[in-house]
């Protein structure tokens, strides 16, 4: 048998023919990365890889990086070992890495979910032999409602909160959630308030060529009023901050996947719980899985022992392996922001203090 092209090193994963490695938490030379959240997209490494969407989050978020930027479906040759990039449908940019070599393929998948959201390119099934999978939401009391339905929910509330005179909060992360809900929002009902490190990653999408709807950074001079009649958007690092309080009295909601989870909303103490997550459901994670046609599926972060288990019962060679990927919809988790915030702290301009301030 020949040897496996991929493993799992404690640096990330390794090709060693090609010499390269695939999302890794340590410093290295070559790095090809599946999207720009901080679990997957480490400072340090002397080259990076990624899809051309990724390149303005990737330097905001990064730094002075040298980084190389294809579309899906180019290839890049690396020691003989072919890379292509294919839509995982996680966040704008991401990619499912496919690494192949003398007939042997891999995909890594990174994050990914199976709904089509609008907003970044629907994920593909890729064929091969062997699959790297996540099981965020691996279990199957996860089954998301179409996203239309989360969303038309989350614009009732809005206009009901505008009808009442509290200010709207949503809070969903700054590179995915916020984008996708921002998308979708009635701008019939008013206008669109970002906060700071939300409005930075929609420019850094918008120099990527990206076309969002018409947000409104916060500073010190927006009118409080004005904001009470329009949308709030909030990173996760935000809730409970004096920059919250400012908008009192306000309604908050949240927008994760572990929404569906009972007591969520209250451990967040958000007023409402929209389960709307850019990880794949149950039904996803398996379709996504058996559309593959692979040999062997590799479970990296998530409900690993129990959706394993579930795999290899229906008759797929299933195992967990041990990586640094995180939980990015976790509501406790503000890792990702806290990344993109502290270099928020770096005034590079006006602009960057003035938002740190509070509101009038
Ligand atoms: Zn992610
Ligand atoms: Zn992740």
């Amino acid at each position: 048998m020949a040897k496996p092209l991929l493993e799992f090193t404690d640096r990330g994963i390794y090709c060693e023919t090609g010499k390269f490695y695939i999302d890794p938490w340590k410093p290295i030379d070559d790095a090809v990365i599946t999207h720009a959240h901080a679990d997957h997209a480490y400072w340090g490494h002397k080259r990076y890889l990624a899809h051309h969407l990724s390149k303005e989050v990737l330097l905001y978020r990064l730094g002075d990086i040298q980084l190389e930027t294809i579309e899906y479906g180019e290839t890049v040759v690396k020691n003989g070992v072919e890379i292509c990039l294919f839509p995982a449908g996680h966040v704008i940019g991401s990619a499912q890495v496919r690494v192949s070599y003398k007939g042997q393929v891999w995909v890594v998948s990174g994050d990914y979910k199976t709904e089509d959201d609008g907003v970044c390119a629907p994920f593909e099934p890729v064929k091969c032999h062997h699959f790297i999978s996540e099981c965020t939401f691996g279990m199957p009391v996860y089954s998301w409602k179409p996203q239309q339905q989360i969303l038309f929910d989350v614009n009732n509330w809005w206009a009901n909160n505008v009808e009442q005179g509290v200010a709207t909060v949503i809070v969903g992360y700054s590179l995915g959630k916020a984008q996708r809900i921002l998308q979708n929002l009635d701008l019939g009902i008013g206008k669109v308030y970002t906060h700071g490190v939300i409005e930075n990653t929609n420019e850094a999408l918008r120099r990527n060529g990206v076309l969002l709807n018409a947000t409104e950074r916060i500073t010190i001079d927006t009118p409080k009023d004005e904001v009470r009649k329009g949308i709030i958007l909030a990173p996760p690092s935000s809730v409970g901050t004096p920059w919250m309080r400012k908008f009192q009295p306000y309604s908050f909601g949240y927008c994760s996947g572990w929404m569906a989870l009972r007591g969520a909303k209250r451990r967040r103490a958000a007023d409402r719980g929209f389960v709307l997550s850019d990880h794949a459901d149950w039904d996803g994670l398996v379709s996504a899985i058996d559309a593959t046609g692979c040999e062997c599926v590799y479970l990296t972060h998530g409900y690993t022992a129990f959706f394993t288990r579930y795999l290899n019962e229906i008759g797929f060679n299933a195992r967990e392996v041990h990586t640094l990927y995180g939980d990015d919809e976790d509501p406790t988790n503000v890792i990702d922001e806290e990344i993109t915030e502290s270099r928020d702290k770096v005034p590079s301009s006006g602009e960057d203090i003035k938002e740190i301030g509070e509101i009038s």
